[in-house]
């Protein structure tokens, strides 16, 4: 299952790069299905991975699988799966999540050692009566599952974390490559919905931190309903409002999907309202009408849309600050 570097590429090399629209910010635009949202620039070539599936009339929940299973794969990315950034011990942890249209959930939670973790959330979710697996108790499920055991801090990673032993200092800095998530969210051809979100969380965090990433309801839900949510950013004020749950119950009331991220975003000032200046969190949203929204607390927060419409266009959330 794993994405192969020359798929990446040939995918990648379709695709136009950052496209500005400002007519579509702040706003929610009508979409034919299917449709693709992801986090961040590497939601490009993530969406066009994951639209193979959906073009074909596949499922929401393959496509979300298969579209972040590229960042995941990619060892130039240092924020997801192999090649992520370790945490202060030098191991690199990663989270992840999935659901799908049923409401099913699967999740892991500092796992090491597997390139792809969403598709042990994937198993956890199908094979077991459990909904989270963490530690060594996912990488025993993953190993026993047929998944490989790698190394996943590449020479790169390691020479980045020595030089941050040198002070060992951790502060979070919003918009730097170290603090990313892929978070998807697809509608498929029969209108069903599904996501999936992982990352290696912050970099450098205290072994054993566990971000929203994994945390069905923070940093992912789903109804299917109503519509999904996932998000990115720092993981802990993310947890403490519920984001992702609490961007679908707004759209529930009757947000359109702008307006319940905007919300959610606001939630978190009101928490924090100094700490929340320095620190970067993103929300994104789809509906059950095919609409999109997102908004972050800092500027900078992209993320990738890919409809008949619009073949996959890198946009600019508006933000609080
Ligand atoms: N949300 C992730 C975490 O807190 C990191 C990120 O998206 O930047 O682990």
């Amino acid at each position: 299952m794993k994405t192969t570097r020359r798929r990446f590429l040939k995918a990648g090399a379709l695709l136009t790069p950052f496209t500005f629209i400002p007519e579509i910010f702040g706003k929610t635009t009508a979409v034919n299905k299917p449709l693709i949202i992801s986090t961040w620039n590497f939601g490009v070539p993530s969406n066009a991975a994951a639209w193979t599936v959906l073009s074909k009339g596949g499922r929401a929940l393959d496509a979300v699988e298969t579209g972040v299973q590229v960042p995941e794969g990619d060892p130039t990315e240092t924020s997801v799966g192999l090649g992520g950034l370790p945490d202060r011990d030098g191991r690199v942890t990663l989270d992840a999540c999935i659901m799908d249209e049923h409401a099913n959930i699967g999740s892991v939670a500092c796992l090491e050692h597997i390139v792809h973790p969403i598709s042990v959330a994937r198993k956890v979710m199908e094979k077991t009566p459990h909904v989270m697996l963490v530690g060594d108790g996912a990488l025993q499920f993953a190993l026993a599952n047929g998944f490989k055991k790698e190394n996943l801090l590449t020479p790169e990673s390691e020479k980045t974390w020595k030089e941050w032993l040198k002070k060992a200092e951790y502060k979070p800095v919003a918009n730097i490559e170290n603090h990313d998530t892929i978070g998807m969210l697809a509608m498929d051809k029969s209108g069903n919905l599904s996501g999936a979100c992982t990352t290696s969380g912050m970099a450098f965090k205290i072994h054993g931190r566990v971000g929203d990433s994994p945390i069905i309801g923070a940093g992912l839900f789903v109804d299917n309903e109503v519509g999904a949510a996932t998000s990115t950013g720092v993981g802990e004020e993310v947890i403490r409002i519920v984001g992702s749950h609490l961007v679908v119950e707004l759209m529930r009331q009757g947000n359109s999907p702008f307006a319940a991220c905007k919300k959610a975003v606001e939630r978190i000032v009101k928490n924090q309202p100094q700490k929340s200046k320095e620190m970067q969190v993103g929300f994104l949203a789809i509906n059950k009408n095919g609409e999109h929204g997102a908004f972050a607390l800092q500027k900078g927060f992209t993320y990738a849309l890919y409809t008949e419409e619009v073949p996959n266009k890198l946009f600019e959330a508006k933000s609080y600050y």
